[in-house]
């Protein structure tokens, strides 16, 4: 049997870590048997800003590279269908009217209460003739089995029993004609033919329920998974609403997609001490057995982590095209200095993120007309002035920019002027960069270009000359 899974997301804000991560494991499990993955929108539930938000889902799938095979289904588009099994189950006798009017189930509930009871609908209009009231409002009940048990194996957590007696005869159709979300999500279940559903662990409750109806339906039932929940920062449960732990918000803060699918993988599921996955990898070796049935703690140490490992690790080119995005974001135009894959090569043992490589190598593309006062009064001082003057000539000769040749032009001008690197180091670097912390000297050389190097060394010369002291004031 084909294995088919999805994910179905309700379009109530964007791509959250923790539904990612459920996202993932439905993908890894699809891919991992050669099956189907899935992509349904949940929105029979009227959620504001629905197409904002579903189109932000769907890009942030399709930047975490989670393809689907069928999809996107938006509930919406399936109104007609889900009426449809309401009537058949009216006919069949597996669903029925209820006319009860709020008060009375109000009163019900509060004598339910008061005799220590669990508050629970009593079946009222089960079997009663209703010709007489048709033009009377009424919900459609599913007629839930008086008792027995409902018991489903979850992949993760082993048998899960329930009590009929405990199950209410659930609405699903309201009284405004529009079925409610647990009887989508069976007729989706059934009609797509999922086979394994894999989801958070805030829908346990509802899958006794969801068995019932798919066995008044005839349909079969799938398996289930059911995931636990992530912690964050000071063990909190991460919060849905919060675009703080958006997949848009790591991106902007300059995550790779497989760090961040490396780490989500990692969140409760793990094969021994293994903590770096390709994902040809995870899609080889992932199993829902292995999958923990405690909740995981989100730990963004080991995100930055990963992080620096794959910016260093994955083709260059590759992070280089994520880098553009970055800069782009930016405003930066990136196609006036070094090429990104240089910045890649020479500032990506640095940094762990694309943003804190950007935040550093602004001076490759971005010219600055002045120095911060207090770093040119410390460093650009009259000592410096001959070797700059030395290196200015020896560097504006130059036919070729290589690294090599700007390595020599640097090492003969010091040895010409009888300094040593360490003297001269930090006013060459304030010179050329502005700031004090950067590659070592002849990569910030190399990589600024000849033409920004030359006017730089120009303007620090300017400056020690005093001729542009008003401006630094
Ligand atoms: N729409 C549900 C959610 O976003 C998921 C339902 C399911 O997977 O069955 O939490
Ligand atoms: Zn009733």
């Amino acid at each position: 049997m084909e294995v088919r899974t999805r994910f179905a997301p309700s379009p109530s804000g964007s791509l959250h870590l923790g539904s990612a991560r459920t996202a993932l494991y439905s993908w890894l499990f699809a891919r991992k048997y050669y099956g189907k993955f899935l992509l349904r929108i949940e929105d029979s539930d009227a959620f504001r800003s629905v197409k904002e938000n579903v189109d932000k889902i769907i890009n942030e799938l399709k930047w975490l590279k989670l393809d689907w095979d069928e999809g996107p289904y938006f509930q919406t588009a399936r109104l007609d269908r889900y009426n449809a099994v309401i009537k058949s189950m009216l006919k069949n006798g597996t669903a029925y009217r209820c006319y009860c009017s709020k008060d009375r189930l109000q009163i019900l509930r509060k004598e339910q209460i008061a005799a220590g009871k669990k508050p629970k609908y009593d079946g009222y209009c089960r079997d009663k003739y209703f010709r007489s009231f048709s033009d009377l409002p009424f919900v459609v009940r599913f007629r839930n089995p008086d008792c027995g048990v409902v018991i489903f194996d979850d992949e993760i957590r082993g048998s899960i029993v329930f009590n009929n007696n405990e199950l209410d005869d659930l609405v699903i159709c309201r009284s405004n004609g529009a079925p409610t979300y647990n009887f989508c999500v069976v007729v989706d279940d059934m009609d797509m033919q999922i086979t394994h559903v894999i989801r958070g662990e805030d829908h346990i409750s509802n899958t006794p329920r969801q068995v019932n109806i798919l066995k008044a339906l005839n349909a079969s039932i799938p398996k289930y998974a059911h995931l636990s929940i992530i912690l964050g920062f000071h063990g909190k449960k991460l919060s849905k609403r919060c675009d703080d732990f958006s997949i848009m918000n790591y991106r902007e803060m300059g995550f790779l997609p497989e760090a961040i699918l490396n780490f989500l993988v990692r969140l409760g599921w793990s094969c021994g001490d293994q903590e770096l996955f390709t994902i040809s990898e995870m899609q080889n070796i992932f199993s829902l057995e292995s999958v923990n049935s405690a909740s995981s703690t989100f730990n963004f140490e080991k995100l930055m982590w990963l992080n620096g490992h794959y910016i260093n690790h994955l083709p260059v080119d590759y992070v280089a095209s994520h880098l553009a995005w970055y800069m782009q974001r930016r405003d930066i135009d990136y196609t006036t200095g070094p090429k990104l894959v240089d910045i890649i090569k020479f500032f990506g043992k640095r940094y762990k993120t694309l943003k804190d490589i950007v935040d550093h190598c602004g001076y490759c593309y971005c010219d600055f007309y002045e120095y911060d006062h207090k770093l040119a009064k410390k460093y650009l001082s009259g000592e410096i002035k001959n070797f700059f003057q030395i290196l200015r000539l020896r560097l504006g000769s130059l036919n070729i920019w290589t690294y090599n040749v700007v390595y020599s032009s640097l090492f003969s001008a010091i040895s010409e002027c009888h300094v040593d690197i360490k003297q001269i180091g930090m006013s060459l670097r304030v010179a050329i960069t502005g700031v004090t912390q950067s590659p070592e000297l002849v990569t910030v050389l190399y990589i600024c270009g000849q033409v920004r190097v030359l006017r730089r060394l120009d303007m620090a010369l300017n400056y020690i000359a005093g001729n542009n002291n008003d401006i630094f004031v």
